[in-house]
């Protein structure tokens, strides 16, 4: 059944942590199979979707600068972490009947299909889910930045960002009890009142494309679906 959905190409951005579940690093396949079923409950909506996964769960560049290494060779490091988790979260799409596809910004042809604005468009078109991976392919970029690029190139409707929380609050309310949280925001105010919704690259180029920011809770059952249809809690941020 298809909806007439707020928001219906989009691209959905996860941190790496996501998928981490309550583990100190790397994968929970319990916690992928749920994002998974959420998304795949958006797409028999008829929503369409980028996806891009973060690597943090696995492997930050900055991680290995601040310990003396390589700053380059650790963002290399990180972008294959992206690979990863975009190939685990493409396979639980497919086990529930969703046709996924990876395609990544650092060729690794004998495992996924490289990215090109084209296919991709062509892919889209035709319902495909796109797992977007390798961030932009650049050291010193994070895949926040690497998402507001793929919806751009996409011409998503919104940048859904998932998080641990249902918005953009002005303190974090794990901590403070009495955090205010924000229904909208614009891009300067994100960027003025330092608030931590992604990097300032990343705010820029979604403002730049009139693209708006929608931050959500990627934890809580059935956010994902309430969100495209314009209700449940979130933070849009526009101009
Ligand atoms: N990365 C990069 N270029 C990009 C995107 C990512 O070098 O365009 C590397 C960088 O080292 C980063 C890591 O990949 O720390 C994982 O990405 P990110 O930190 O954005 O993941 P998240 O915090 O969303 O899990």
């Amino acid at each position: 059944m298809v909806e007439d959905l707020r928001w219906k190409r989009v691209l959905l951005k996860l941190s790496g942590e996501a998928l981490m579940g309550d583990q100190s690093f790397g994968i929970d396949p319990k916690v992928v199979e749920r994002v998974a079923s959420e998304i795949a409950e958006a797409v028999r909506l008829g929503a369409q979707f980028g996806i891009v996964v973060g690597g943090g769960n696995i492997f930050r560049g900055v991680a290995l600068a601040a310990k003396g290494g390589n700053r380059v060779t650790g963002d290399h490091m990180g972008m294959l972490a992206t690979i990863m988790n975009s190939l685990t979260l493409a396979d639980a799409l497919r086990g529930l009947g969703i046709q996924a596809r990876v395609l990544s910004a650092v060729p690794v042809p004998s495992i996924c299909e490289s990215f090109t604005q084209r296919g991709a468009d062509r892919y889209m078109e035709d319902g495909d889910v796109l797992l977007f991976a390798g961030g932009t392919g650049n050291p010193f970029f994070t895949t926040d930045s690497g998402a507001a690029l793929r919806a751009a190139e996409m011409r998503c409707d919104a940048f859904l960002k998932g998080t641990q929380v249902d918005g953009v609050y002005d303190a974090d309310p794990k901590l403070v009890p009495d955090a205010k949280r924000f229904e909208t925001l614009t891009p300067g105010e994100v960027l003025e009142k330092g608030l931590k919704v992604m990097d300032a690259t990343a705010i820029a180029l979604a403002r730049d494309n009139q693209i708006p920011v929608v931050v959500f809770s990627i934890h809580t059952s059935g956010a994902l679906v309430n969100v495209l249809r314009g209700n449940g809690l979130y933070t849009v941020v526009s101009d």
